[in-house]
């Protein structure tokens, strides 16, 4: 049984179709992110599910009740926005208990929350200073505190990390999803970054173009992404056109590869993650080709090789520099097993 399901929802603005035929099924206390390139309609489907914006179509039901006519403070959901909306005149705890004040506590009950909240997000002590006494990521942690001390029974996040710097933003994603955990909050989260889905999701919604391309968790969209658009928005991959030959053969150009087909025969894409391609000197096997270019990225060196396949990216974290040069010959091998292939059908769903 889904806690938040969410039902054929679509918005239109005028003629323009943000949102469409958006279906998804959410789990009490799991975190699922709503991952996709900018304009694909992240932010406009959680305005919907926050009740800040009305749907054109479809329903939201939150344990069993439908709340799609709800108003947003109806609804016992906690809001974290990109820019945090913290209100500059107030201090951090006035910031905080601005939105319980609406639920009419006690004034010992509302203390309590905020310190709790404050402890939450490790500000102790910090509840008298206001936001322009405070970093990004305190200030972001704020609003965090602010939308967890209505006790909500869904968390939404817009982006709440992107106007922190990397380092303090990987800090953020664990330590965000331990709270996350802690409390055992539901908790959707909208962002265009592969890494933060990745690191801090039970499950990720590929969005693209208003719809959801795939859903699954981080390790199946990687492994076996269902479509073109997951296949190339996830992680990187070298992405070939080809026919399939058997249930265990395609054609690529003019060479028979081993490769896991779902059909035996018609048009296929075949993809492949540059970190499971193994470089080895002319000779000894494998593809042939030659190195066209070599990037040192500290943790990896990214190889570009020259083959009868046409250009193949190989990631190697463990290469050592001496062992390989740009012009040298060299043989590229893979298992069978690390091939993913898609029917052209398939491939251009999503
Ligand atoms: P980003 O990552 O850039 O925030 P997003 O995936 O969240 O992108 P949305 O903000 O949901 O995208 O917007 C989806 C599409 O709907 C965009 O093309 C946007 O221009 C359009 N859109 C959003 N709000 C409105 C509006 N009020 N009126 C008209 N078009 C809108």
């Amino acid at each position: 049984m889904s806690f938040l399901r969410i039902e054929g929802l679509a918005k239109r603005f005028g003629d323009f179709v943000a949102v469409k035929d958006f279906h998804l099924d959410v789990h009490r206390g799991e975190f699922v992110s709503l991952l996709g390139p900018s304009g694909c309609g992240k932010t406009t489907t959680l305005q919907m599910i926050a009740g800040f914006l009305d749907p054109s179509q479809g329903r939201i039901v939150l344990d069993g009740k439908d709340i799609t006519q709800l108003r947003p403070e109806q609804r016992g959901m906690g809001v974290v926005f990109q820019s945090y909306a913290l209100f500059p005149h107030m201090t951090v705890e006035q910031n905080i208990s601005f939105g319980l004040e609406m639920r009419k506590l006690s004034r010992d009950v509302m203390q309590k929350r905020i310190q709790d909240a404050l402890a939450l997000v490790r500000l102790h002590g910090l509840g008298a200073r206001y936001p322009r006494e405070l970093s990004g990521g305190q200030r972001q942690r704020v609003a965090i505190a602010r939308a967890l001390a209505i006790q909500p029974e869904v968390l939404l996040l817009d982006e709440p990390m992107s106007n922190l710097d990397a380092k303090l933003r990987q800090e953020m994603h664990v330590e965000m999803r331990a709270i996350q955990r802690q409390l055992g909050i539901t908790t959707i989260l909208v962002t265009h970054d592969q890494v933060e889905a990745m690191t801090m999701s039970d499950r990720i919604a590929v969005m693209h173009n208003g719809q959801i391309a795939q859903v699954d968790t981080p390790q199946n969209i990687y492994d076996k992404p269902s479509c073109d658009f997951a296949s190339v928005f996830l992680g990187k991959t070298n992405r070939f056109e080809g026919q399939a030959q058997s249930r265990e053969t395609v054609k690529i150009a003019d060479m028979v590869l081993g490769a896991p087909s779902p059909v035996d025969s018609g048009p296929v894409v075949v993809y492949l993650r540059p970190e499971r391609i193994a470089v080895a000197p002319a000779g000894e096997g494998g593809l042939p080709g030659t190195i066209k270019t070599l990037l040192f990225l500290g943790s990896q060196w990214v190889v570009n090789v020259s083959t009868a396949l046409g250009d193949i990216h190989i990631s190697l974290p463990n290469a050592r520099r001496a062992a390989l040069h740009e012009g040298d010959e060299v043989g590229l091998n893979w298992s069978p097993d690390d091939v993913r292939v898609l029917t052209q059908q398939e491939a251009s769903r999503g």
